[in-house]
C-alpha cells in the first residue's frame, strides 16, 4: 500500500514514511491509494474477535512493512488495561435502534486516546523501519482534548518529544488541568493568544518553515504531528467503525449486511473521515450524519457546496468542535474528485480568500452518502437531560450534538434504520456543562462539581480526572501565535 499527497503528484511513498512525515512536503495530506476491501465472509469473522482482534485486521493491509503479528502486537499494546473497560469501545443501546458507541473509556477521558494510543507506537516501529536516527519531536495544535491524549500516549518514550500548544480561552478547567500537569521529561505544554484555528494554523506555519526544519536537523530533530492530519492518527479510527457494526448485529439490532447510520460530533473531520473509509472497505455504512455545534460551517458547505469560514467564531460548550476549518475534509474532496488537482486549488482559495465552491457535481457526490446537521448550546443541553431521563444513559456536551441532530434528521427525513452516536468524551471531562444541563447548579471548583455528578446520577468520575486533585501545574507558559516557533526552538534547546 503506497501513499500520495493530495495536493500534487509526489512520488508515492509507504506508511511508515507518511506517518513518519506527518504533513506532506507540499502541504498536502497521505492517502492510501486504494481501500482494502473486507468481504461479507470477513466482516462475520470480525465479529467473533474482541476489540484489538478487530482492529488488527483492519489496520494490517494499510501497514504494508509491518507484517500481521506486528500489527497484533501494537493492537495488544494500545487498547489493554489503559483502558477501564475489556470491551475498549462498548456498544451501548438506548433503544432497539439507537446506540451510543463509547470511545472515552482510555486514559484521558476522550476518543482521542483511540487513536493517541496507537500513534506513538506506530510512530516508534516506523522509525526503526526507516532507519531514522534523528530524535522526533511532536507538534499539536490542540482544541481540548488532543493535547492530553497525545501527551499521555508520548510521554516517556524513548527518542520522542512533544510539544502542545493549546488555545488559552478555548479549553474547559478540566482539559486544561490534564495538560499543565502532565507529568514526563520529554513533554511541554504552552497556551496560544488566539482560538484553535490560530493555534492549529500557528503549527502548520512551523511545519512548512524549510529553514527551521533545517536549523532543527542540524541539531538532531525532525519535527511531525499528532493532529489528525497524520495517516497514523486517522487509520486506527477505522477500527470502531467496523467493532460497532459487529457488535450491533451481536446484538440482534441488526442483521448481517444491512446498513448502519453514524452521526458524528465533528470538528477536523478526522472521525467521521474514518467512517467513510470503513464504508469503502465495504462496511455496510448507511448515511454518515455529520453534526456540528454552532460554529456550522461544515452544515452549510454539505447544504451548499460552499466552504465558508469567513464567519463569527463561537466559543460554545462543545469546544472541540470549535473549528472553521476542518482539516481533513481535503482528503475527502481529494478521493471524490478523482484528482489532485481540484482539492488542490480548493485549498489554496480557502488559504488565500477564506473560502471555496465545489459546484454542483461535486456537492451532488458528497449528499449522495453524507447528511448534515447543527444544534446549539441550549438544544445540547436540553438532549443531555432527555437522554438521561429516557434512558439512563449520561453523554457529554459533544456527543449530546450529534445526538440531537440525529433525532432531528430522524424527524426531518423519516429515516429511522438502525443508528449509532459516535460518544467522544466522557460526561466528566465537560462538567459544569453536563450539571447545567441536568438543572444544577455546578460549583465552582472543578473537583467538586465532579464529585456532584457522581452524586446526582450515581455514575463514576473517570479515575484519570478524579486523580488530578492536587497536581502540581507545570506549565503556565501562553505565546502570541507568531511566537509559537521560538517556543518551539527553546523547548529543543
Ligand atoms: C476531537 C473531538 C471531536 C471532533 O472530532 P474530529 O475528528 O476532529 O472531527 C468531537 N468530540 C470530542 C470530545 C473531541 O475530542
Amino acid at each position: 500500500m503506497k501513499y500520495f499527497s493530495t495536493r500534487s503528484d509526489s512520488e508515492p511513498i509507504s506508511a511508515a514514511e507518511a506517518i513518519i512525515r506527518g504533513l506532506a512536503p507540499d502541504g498536502g495530506l497521505y492517502v492510501p491509494e486504494s481501500f482494502p476491501q473486507i468481504s461479507a465472509g470477513e466482516l462475520a469473522g470480525l465479529c467473533a474477535l474482541d476489540y484489538r482482534g478487530r482492529a488488527a485486521r483492519i489496520m494490517a493491509p494499510y501497514l504494508e512493512e509491518f507484517d500481521a503479528g506486528e500489527v497484533a502486537a501494537l493492537c495488544e499494546a494500545a487498547y489493554g488495561d489503559n483502558f477501564d473497560t475489556p470491551e475498549i469501545a462498548p456498544l451501548r443501546f438506548t433503544d432497539e435502534a439507537t446506540a451510543y458507541l463509547e470511545l472515552w473509556h482510555g486514559p484521558t477521558s476522550a476518543f482521542k486516546d483511540m487513536a493517541l494510543q496507537m500513534l506513538p507506537r506506530l510512530l516508534t516501529a516506523s522509525l526503526k523501519k526507516r532507519g531514522v536516527d534523528k530524535g522526533v519531536c511532536i507538534l499539536v495544535a490542540t482544541s481540548g482534548d488532543t493535547g492530553k491524549a497525545a501527551l499521555e500516549g508520548f510521554a516517556g518514550v524513548p527518542g520522542t518529544r512533544i510539544m502542545v500548544f493549546y488555545p488559552r480561552d478555548g479549553v474547559s478547567a478540566v482539559q486544561r488541568l490534564q495538560m499543565v500537569t502532565q507529568g514526563g521529561d520529554n513533554v511541554g505544554v504552552c497556551a496560544v493568544e488566539g482560538n484553535f484555528d490560530d493555534a492549529q494554523a500557528g503549527v502548520k506555519r512551523i511545519f512548512s518553515d524549510a529553514g527551521f526544519a533545517a536549523e532543527l536537523g542540524a541539531r538532531g530533530w525532525f519535527l511531525s504531528s499528532a493532529n489528525s492530519i497524520n495517516w497514523g492518527r486517522l487509520l486506527p479510527q477505522i477500527a470502531y467503525y467496523f467493532s460497532a457494526y459487529c457488535d450491533a448485529v451481536n446484538a440482534g439490532a441488526l442483521k448481517m449486511g444491512e446498513r448502519l447510520n453514524f452521526c458524528v460530533p465533528t470538528g477536523n473531520f478526522g472521525d467521521i473521515l474514518a467512517g467513510w473509509f470503513a464504508g469503502r472497505m465495504g462496511l455496510p455504512v448507511g448515511r454518515l450524519i455529520c453534526a456540528s455545534n454552532e460554529n456550522r460551517v461544515l452544515t452549510d458547505f454539505f447544504e451548499t457546496g460552499v466552504y465558508d469560514r469567513r464567519r463569527e467564531f463561537h466559543l460554545t460548550s462543545s469546544p472541540s468542535m470549535d473549528i472553521l476549518v476542518s482539516s481533513n475534509l481535503e482528503r475527502l474532496l481529494y478521493y471524490l474528485t478523482g484528482s489532485c488537482g481540484d482539492a488542490a486549488r480548493w485549498m489554496r482559495s480557502l488559504g488565500e480568500t477564506g473560502a471555496y465552491d465545489i459546484g454542483p457535481d461535486c456537492l451532488a457526490k458528497l449528499r449522495a452518502e453524507f447528511s448534515a446537521g447543527s444544534c446549539g448550546d441550549r438544544a445540547a443541553a436540553e438532549e443531555i437531560a432527555r437522554v438521561w431521563r429516557e434512558s439512563g444513559c449520561l453523554i457529554d456536551t459533544h456527543t449530546a450534538v450529534a445526538s440531537a441532530v440525529l433525532r432531528e434528521y430522524r424527524a426531518g427525513t423519516g429515516d429511522t434504520a438502525p443508528a449509532v452516536v459516535v460518544s467522544t468524551a466522557s460526561p466528566y471531562k465537560f462538567c459544569p456543562s453536563v450539571l447545567g444541563a441536568l438543572g444544577l447548579e455546578p460549583k465552582a471548583d472543578p473537583f467538586e462539581c465532579l464529585a456532584q455528578l457522581e452524586e446526582e446520577t450515581g455514575t463514576r468520575a473517570p479515575a484519570g480526572l478524579a486523580g488530578l486533585r492536587g497536581r502540581a501545574e507545570r506549565f503556565s507558559g501562553c505565546a502570541a501565535p507568531e511566537d509559537m516557533k521560538a517556543a518551539v526552538a527553546a523547548f529543543l534547546e
